[in-house]
């Protein structure tokens, strides 16, 4: 369905954003991965995802907190692989702490990360998008797009942010073949969860299994674990003709924890 299309899926070298890559190179789409990680583990991220869809795969390790080195990675997919077509916005961060001791410096860099990225890679994509009267744009926003949770002022301002510049992206693309969504899960188990569930589990004195347990009855009524293949299927699904007129929503896979 996306041959011959690039997508680049910003922090892609693990959890959701490494799903979203696979589903889209299933469907025949070249890739950007992007992200950090160990050299030798990520060529053979880059090199897996190549030889299991025989698609096209290159890696940027640009630092989505640095404009810059944005404008530099959107420039050299296209000189490998051709305008970006699929644009998902997924790197991101996480810190916890009450808004009165959040360190001024976490806020910058989550700020940075999980929100501002976001606008610079669309800024440098769409041009191309719209030339070609096609393009996808999926943000990975996030329930704490929608709702609040105690201790996350920063990442819940961004998602939040997220939400509005997918609203606005979606206006101002509006008609010209290029849609941009939000979607907005709850827990899905990857490393910026686990460190949730770790520190859990330590503070509270309590096992592992545990912790995860009541982390989704706190806020997940499903009762189970989102995983980045459901959400990869959905990108796929919105990269498709059926989803040609969603635009500027916010689509929630998250165990009915917004329905509350
Ligand atoms: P993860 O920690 O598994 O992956 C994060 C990825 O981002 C990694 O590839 C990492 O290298 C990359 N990254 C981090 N900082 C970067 C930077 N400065 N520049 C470039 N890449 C950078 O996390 P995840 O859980 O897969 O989260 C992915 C996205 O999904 C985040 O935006 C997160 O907020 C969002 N999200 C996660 C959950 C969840 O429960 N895990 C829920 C809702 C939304």
């Amino acid at each position: 369905m996306l041959e011959g299309t690039t997508a680049l899926v910003t922090g892609s070298t693990s959890g959701i954003g490494l799903g979203v890559a696979e589903a889209l190179a299933g469907q025949g789409a070249n890739i950007v991965l992007n992200g950090f990680g160990d050299p030798a583990e990520i060529e053979g991220l880059r090199a897996g995802l190549a030889e299991r869809h025989g698609v096209r795969v290159m890696h940027s390790a640009a630092d989505m907190a640095e404009p810059n080195a944005i404008d530099l990675m959107i420039r050299e997919a296209k000189d490998e692989l051709g305008p970006v077509d699929i644009l998902v916005n997924n790197a991101g961060i996480q810190h916890v702490a009450p808004v009165d001791e959040f360190p001024p410096e976490k806020w910058d860099k989550i700020i940075d990360i999980n929100l501002n990225h976001a606008f610079y890679t669309i800024h440098h994509a769409l041009p191309d998008m719209r030339a070609k009267g096609w393009g996808r744009i999926i943000n990975i926003a996030s329930a704490h797009g929608l709702v609040a949770s105690a201790g996350k002022a920063a990442y819940v301002a961004a998602k939040h942010g997220m939400v509005g510049l997918t609203k606005v992206t979606a206006l101002d693309t509006a008609g010209s073949g290029v849609t941009c969504n939000a979607i907005c899960p709850g827990w899905v188990l990857t490393p910026l969860v686990q460190k949730q569930v770790d520190s859990r589990a330590a503070s509270e004195g309590i096992p592992v299994e545990q912790a995860k347990r009541e982390l989704l009855a706190e806020k997940q009524p499903g009762g189970e674990f989102v995983t980045p293949e459901q959400i990869g299927a959905y990108a796929v699904f919105l990269c498709s003709d059926a989803a040609r007129t969603i635009t500027g929503a916010q689509i929630q896979i998250d165990g009915g924890w917004t329905a509350q």
